[in-house]
């Protein structure tokens, strides 16, 4: 039973990191890509879009797996 929450939890991981790997980028917390807001937020840049919290760990991971070789 504990195994199989295990493999539920690292299928979830997996599919979370796949779709940060495809889709880096997710709307602005600060401005959530609103065209008024976005103009003058410092956040994104007013690019209303922001890299996702697991694209950054995939970037983490890869700059470990580099150090390593
Ligand atoms: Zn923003």
């Amino acid at each position: 039973m504990i195994a199989l929450a295990v493999l539920a939890g690292l299928l979830t991981a997996a599919g979370y990191l796949a779709a940060c790997w495809l889709a880096p980028f997710g709307p602005c917390l600060r401005c959530g890509n609103d065209p008024h807001r976005r103009a003058r937020c410092r956040r994104c840049d007013s690019t209303g879009r922001r890299i996702r919290t697991g694209r950054r760990l995939l970037t983490y991971l890869r700059s470990l797996y580099r150090e390593a070789q």
